[in-house]
């Protein structure tokens, strides 16, 4: 009963928080990049109807959770994971399934880019310290689109967070269809983005204190797992599937599962 509620809570959460994408940033349509079901369904709220929903969706929570659930963190804070993100509203946080709290270290932006919150991967890398970083990239990546194209018209804002995703432009060769070439680039992000962590916290991983994990939550099904799937595509810079696959830190996954949730669209 108790996770019904929460799993209801969680859903709840990520219709509140759908957001409305501005052009540059559409995930659907346009350059026939539209997958599935395409555009959102849920009808806009007001501001004050919004406020009404995340303090009532918040109260759900906390009577639900009950009071001891925040007994052993309220102290401290000692999650297993640093994770950098994208801010993209249909990203979720159910890593860990219902129990999130105090297990992940979560930042995000746009792009998941760890050279844009540097300072805050950092103090999860080094002071929390987790044994375990995760870029996570997702499928229809807005960022990813709009550094596809002209974003020349976008705030200064927004145009310095896309410019560092031009290296990871740069490297899509045109052939195939735009989704294809878009699906290809948010994998192809993520690999830049480990490359970047492994040079920014070269001491750690070479000791063999830290792992860095790339990885796709692919919620268009790219990836032929299902709508969902966590499709792990680099770890420590490796990106070939099949030695991927023989990482340790993969040992306490059954067999079926590493060849589920390990691929690559972008050899
Ligand atoms: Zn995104």
């Amino acid at each position: 009963m108790k996770k019904n509620v929460k799993k209801c809570f969680i859903a709840f959460s990520l219709a509140a928080f759908l957001a409305v994408t501005p052009s540059a940033f559409a995930s659907g349509g346009g350059h026939g990049g539209g997958h599935g079901a395409g555009a959102a369904t849920q009808a806009a709220k007001s501001p004050s109807e919004t406020i009404k929903a995340v303090i009532e969706g918040n109260n759900t929570f906390k009577e639900h959770a009950g009071s001891r659930h925040f007994d052993s963190f309220q102290n401290g804070q000692v999650p297993n994971l640093t994770v950098i993100s994208c801010a993209d509203s249909r990203v979720h946080t159910h890593l860990f399934g219902f129990e999130p709290d105090n297990n992940i270290f979560i930042i995000r932006n746009v792009g998941n880019q760890v050279k844009n919150s540097e300072g805050s991967v950092d103090y999860g890398v080094h002071h929390l310290p987790t044994k375990i970083l995760l870029i996570m990239g997702h499928s229809s990546c807005g960022a990813v689109k709009a550094a596809m194209g002209d974003y020349s018209g976008e705030t200064s804002g927004i145009k310095n967070e896309l410019d560092p995703l031009m290296p990871v432009i740069s490297q899509d060769d045109g052939e195939g269809s735009f989704k294809e070439r878009w699906a290809k680039n948010v994998e192809r992000n993520v690999d830049y983005q480990v490359d970047y962590s492994m040079k920014l916290y070269h001491d750690k991983v070479s000791h063999g204190d830290m792992v860095v994990v790339g990885g796709v939550y692919d919620f268009n099904n790219n990836y032929g797992q299902g709508r969902g799937s966590l499709i792990i595509t680099n770890i420590n810079g490796e990106k070939a599937p099949n030695k991927i696959m023989q990482d340790p830190v993969l040992k306490e996954l059954a067999k079926g599962d590493v060849v589920t949730h390990v691929s690559s669209l972008a050899p």
